[in-house]
């Protein structure tokens, strides 16, 4: 069957099946051990590559403790010298400091009285906090919370653009996460998640897109396009 012939359920559908025969889904478990920490994390990765993400944050937890009453303590400079490998660090470490002091402050040094509060409110939480938007809002409801929401990072934007999963023109956040919430049933969404950031990083780089051996290449309106 055709491309135009198959409507944007059915397409979505079998691209999330070829995508789970292709690439490991991790246990959302082992993703969020404290909000706090996948907090931290989150806000590490903003414009950093995962490889340096990763060393940042152990870097910063070899350091020193991962709990909003350290680093509201600690000196920025330290911060700044752990997580050195991240993008904007130096920034980051002003965020980082300033969100723990204000979780230190208004609630107690804890996050996860979030998670019995509905969605929209949790949400609304979260963002009112330094360095939060909603990318980092959303993956904290998702892999701590267990919230029914598809966190957009960057390579989920554009892989389900490229893909036509959501139309090119919609670039805006809530946007994107409106139409890909739309197509996917909400016990996919941690699925739909990992798997188009894993295709994002293996196949559909933001250059150099590699159409020929992805394995979703005859579901893809815009592989003829980047061949
Ligand atoms: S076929 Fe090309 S553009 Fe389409 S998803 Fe695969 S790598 Fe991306």
């Amino acid at each position: 069957m055709g491309l135009s012939m198959l409507d944007s359920a059915d397409r979505a559908k079998k691209i999330l099946r070829i995508l789970r025969e292709n690439f490991h889904i991790p246990n959302m478990s082992e993703l969020c051990s404290d909000p706090f920490k996948t907090l931290i994390r989150t806000i590490i990765s903003q414009s950093t590559a995962e490889a340096n993400t990763r060393r940042a944050f152990e870097n910063l937890s070899a350091n020193m403790s991962i709990t909003p009453e350290s680093l509201a303590e600690a000196d920025t400079r330290d911060i700044e010298n752990a997580i050195r490998v991240a993008g904007l660090y130096r920034n980051k470490s002003i965020i980082i400091k300033r969100v723990s002091a204000m979780i230190l402050e208004k609630f107690n040094g804890k996050l996860d009285f979030i998670y019995s509060l509905p969605t929209d409110e949790a949400r609304k939480i979260l963002l009112s906090l330094p360095g939060v938007g909603p990318k980092t809002a959303d993956i904290i409801l998702l892999f701590c919370a267990k919230k029914t929401v598809l966190p957009i990072d960057t390579h989920v934007s554009r892989v389900s653009r490229r893909l036509g999963l959501v139309p090119k023109e919609k670039v805006n956040y809530e946007d994107i996460r409106a139409e890909l919430e739309r197509l996917y049933d909400p016990r996919d969404y941690f699925a739909v998640h990992m798997l188009l950031i894993a295709l994002g990083r293996t196949f559909c780089r933001a250059i150099g897109p590699r159409c020929r051996s992805c394995p979703v290449n005859n579901l893809c309106p815009s592989a003829e396009k980047h061949a």
